[in-house]
């Protein structure tokens, strides 16, 4: 895996603040959406069972009114007002019956009214039900006679008891459902859910460059395929992307590097070859093409060094300018490419006599030679040119056409530093001068000024 600087730290495992968590908001919902439902729910099931009790009360009443009809009309046509008492005790001990009213008719006159009113029931709303009847009686096959009119009505109280029992059932019934499930509902959510969106964050929260191999695996049975299941490949499909784009990045800049290296060598080698190249040329530049040794811009480079050097340190400097003698004749007998040779034989033995640290011989053009000795008085000077024509005659480069010697000879003008001041022209133009001498004095030799 590739390091970089900025690799986060490990962070801390995320702890949503309680408030915060998915599943007490889900909790939450759910018992605002419970609530709701109980005060809907309880509305309508508390209607349905006020109804549902006025019926039943209803027929409760018609089952008195079946059970005491006969016997009440029966007494009432007997005028058996003992018996009638008791019946409209008995029915007025019934539970479900709040009051009983009986009237009985009488040709003429009023109806005598009997009451029965629980004493259990200070108000009625009129919520209660209410069933009247006439009364009649038979006292003979075909002889029905009214005798009077039942009215039982409902016992109220009782129907408000039987509703506030109705819905303390109905609601406790609900409020336990709704608790148990919200419960249910936070403790699958959290055990199905929140423990593990805390375990991807963690994981997340810890993810860095160093890590990112490790892989997200959550703490549950492999056979859930669901959302978290896609969330547990997602995030670890992104682990792989990264991790390999980070491993390719690492290796680019490694490449990059290893270019930026090569490319330094290259460019290093390049300025070392041009650098060598340019040496080349610069020295090319001072040395002739023909004989090898120093040219006569080297020449001029050299020479105003050297007369500065001796002037400071008060040393002798010897100039000597060497000509070929009848090279013409030399060429036109034995062809320019002779002519070269001989150059070339007389620029080698030019730098064999003259081989001292400093010294340092020229041809400036043509058959024309400059020699600068250093430190050469006039004497040594004088000496180092008789041994120059030794060899030369030693060498016996043949030139049977030139009228001074049957071999190639050389005419040199010998100029040394003064004590006045002096330039280099002046003391060049004093050993060009000697060498005009030599040539007029008959070639082969060394004139000094
Ligand atoms: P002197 O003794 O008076 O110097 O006579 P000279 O013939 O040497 O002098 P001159 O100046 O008349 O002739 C110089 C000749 O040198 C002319 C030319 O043909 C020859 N020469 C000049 N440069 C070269 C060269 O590079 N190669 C060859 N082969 N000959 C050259
Ligand atoms: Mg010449
Ligand atoms: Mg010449």
């Amino acid at each position: 895996m590739p390091e970089t600087p900025h690799d986060n730290p490990e962070t801390p495992p995320v702890t949503p603040h309680v408030g915060q968590s998915l599943g007490r908001r889900l909790v939450l919902t759910t018992l605002v959406f419970c609530v709701l439902f109980i005060l809907l729910s309880a509305t309508v099931r508390t209607f349905s069972a006020w109804n549902s009790n006025q019926e039943d009360m209803t027929n409760e009443l018609q089952l008195i009114d079946q059970v005491f009809r006969g016997t009440l009309s029966k007494a009432i046509w007997e005028m058996d007002r003992d018996a009638l008492h008791t019946q409209l005790d008995s029915v007025s001990q019934v539970a479900i019956v709040g009051l009983v009213e009986l009237h009985i008719l009488k040709p003429g006159r009023d109806p005598e009214v009997f009451q029965r009113a629980r004493p259990d029931i200070p108000t009625s709303s009129g919520k209660a039900p209410t069933l009247q009847r006439v009364l009649t009686y038979t006292p003979y096959p075909g002889g029905e006679e009214t005798v009077g009119e039942l009215r039982l009505v409902g016992n109220e109280s009782l129907l408000w008891r039987q509703l506030i029992s109705d819905v303390t059932g109905i609601v406790f019934t609900q409020v336990l459902q709704s608790l148990l499930l919200a419960g249910l509902i936070m403790w699958t959510f959290n055990r199905s859910v929140t423990v593990h969106v805390r375990h991807i964050a963690n994981h997340l929260s810890q993810l860095s460059p160093l890590n990112l191999h490790r892989a997200l695996q959550l703490q549950r049975s492999g056979r859930h395929q669901d959302e978290l299941s896609l969330l547990e490949r997602g995030v670890n499909g992104l682990q792989d992307k990264l991790s390999g784009y980070l491993e390719r990045q690492h290796m680019a800049e490694q490449n990059l590097a290893a270019h930026r290296d090569r490319l330094a060598e290259l460019v290093e080698e390049r300025t070392t070859e041009l650098r060598a190249a340019n040496e080349l040329l610069r020295e090319l530049n001072r040395r002739d093409p023909l004989t090898g040794i120093a040219n006569r811009r080297h020449f001029d480079e050299v020479k105003d060094i050297e007369l500065r050097r001796a002037q400071r340190r008060d040393q002798a400097l010897s100039v000597l300018m060497c000509d070929v003698d009848h090279f013409k004749l030399y060429n036109d007998n034995y062809g320019h490419s002779a002519g070269d040779q001989c150059l070339q034989q007389i620029a080698q033995l030019l730098t064999q006599v003259f081989c001292r640290a400093g010294d340092l011989v020229a041809r400036l053009g043509g058959e024309e030679f400059a020699v600068l000795l250093p430190g050469l008085n006039a004497e040594q000077a004088q000496h180092a040119t008789q041994r120059l024509h030794r060899l030369l005659e030693q060498q016996q480069i043949t030139h049977a056409y030139s009228p001074v010697a049957p071999y190639v000879t050389l005419s040199i003008g010998v100029a040394q530093l003064g004590a006045v001041p002096d330039d280099f022209e002046a003391l060049l133009q004093r050993a060009d001068a000697a060498l005009y001498r030599a040539k007029h004095q008959g070639r082969n030799r060394t004139i000094h000024t």
